[in-house]
């Protein structure tokens, strides 16, 4: 059977599928799921992740994380963990980085965020020159420093659609025509935590929310309130979203999001805002254009450095990573990153006011 017949005959037993339990089937079904039945990443599958273009972007932030450490007394042990990984590129890129930092790695205990097996086996290959080991959930991160980065992961979490209809709203569900999956939405709700989007929404406009992106924030700053530490979140959005930002990529090209599931990518914006508001327990940096964050961190001068040994098509693809990683019309502007760090402290390099 393929997801799209089990998603049809689930629909059929027992009525229209939200739009968050339609999006983890799709991503991460066990067998079926896009994450879990394959690796997407790279020039080959689908997209391209920041850490695929170059190495330069997970160095510089291993740098700025090991700085955030440093400035925190340098705690030791610590937990340096990453959410949902990919193939693993960013934390070996951090780790060759910060290696430079004396204590850093002796300090860090690597833990992976991941819930896909197939990933993490790729991961354990990328890593396999360092001790790392995996949880499900941070949930379940131990109790000590927490020092995090997350790319491209609080995209991949599970949406729902709200549609307003005067003072109530319509939730987005997806149903089955023939052979087909179609959206639709739901009768008319009153819906008290949505009442703070009345006053800057009208009639058929679109929000959405993602609880599991909230109570993963939430869990992140506990211990950075508890114990110390700095999370790094870097995704595209902005702060407040509005608007259908669910979008399907498959071979480099969007796609209708309800036309092959689990064979395609499906993520949206990120709304920054939501999990400033969920990490009550600890400070937030403003939302700072991943271009403007990268320049700070010095990328220039490390691209430098880096094309000094480069020549012919090898520079010439440098040259054009460090484009596309900074350039406003490119991802400099489209991806944002925003820090937790405690209360009364100073965010992490970069990420100032
Ligand atoms: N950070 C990587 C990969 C981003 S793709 C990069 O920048 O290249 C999203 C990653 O999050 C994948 O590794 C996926 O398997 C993982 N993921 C998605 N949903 C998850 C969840 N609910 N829990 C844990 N990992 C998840």
């Amino acid at each position: 059977m393929n997801l799209k017949d089990h998603i049809i005959a689930r629909i059929t037993a027992e009525g229209p599928m939200r739009l968050d339990d339609y999006m983890s089937t799709c991503l991460l079904h066990p067998t079926l799921g896009y994450y879990t039945s394959q690796t997407p990443f790279g020039q080959q599958g689908d997209f391209v992740t920041a850490p695929d273009i170059s190495q330069m972007f997970g160095e510089l932030i291993g740098l700025a994380l090991a700085q955030a450490w440093l400035d925190q007394g340098a705690p030791k042990p610590f937990t340096l963990a990453e959410l949902g990984p990919g193939r693993g590129t960013l934390m070996a890129d951090l780790l060759r980085a910060a290696n430079q930092v004396p204590g850093f790695l002796d300090a860090a205990e690597i833990i992976l965020i991941e819930a896909s097996p197939a990933l993490r086996d790729v991961q354990r290959e990328t890593l396999s020159q360092h001790p790392v080991r995996w949880l499900d959930t941070p949930f379940d991160l131990p109790d000590q420093p927490l020092f995090l980065i997350a790319n491209e992961f609080f995209d991949a979490l599970p949406i729902r659609q709200f549609q307003r209809a005067g003072p109530n709203w319509r939730e987005r569900s997806i149903g089955v025509e023939g052979a087909a999956l179609t959206m639709g939405l739901s009768p008319a709700q009153s819906r008290p935590e949505l009442n703070f989007r009345l006053e800057d929404t009208k009639d058929g406009d679109l929000i959405e929310t993602c609880t599991l992106a909230n109570t993963t924030t939430a869990q992140i700053a506990k211990r950075i309130d508890a114990y110390g530490g700095a999370a790094m979140i870097v995704d595209y959005g902005d702060w407040r979203s509005l608007g259908d930002t669910l979008q399907a990529v498959q071979g480099h090209k969007t796609t209708d999001p309800l036309a092959e599931p689990g064979r395609a990518d499906l993520t949206a914006h990120v709304d920054f805002e939501a999990l400033a508001m969920a990490a009550t327990d600890c400070a937030y940096s403003p939302v700072t254009a991943q271009g403007v964050f990268l320049e700070r961190l010095g990328i220039t001068q490390r691209a430098q450095q880096l094309a000094s040994a480069l020549s012919g098509s090898a520079l010439e693809n440098h040259i054009a990573a460090h484009r596309r990683l900074t350039h406003p019309a490119e991802m400099g502007n489209l991806f944002k990153v925003m820090a937790l760090f405690p209360k009364g402290g100073t965010p992490p390099p970069g990420l100032d006011p």
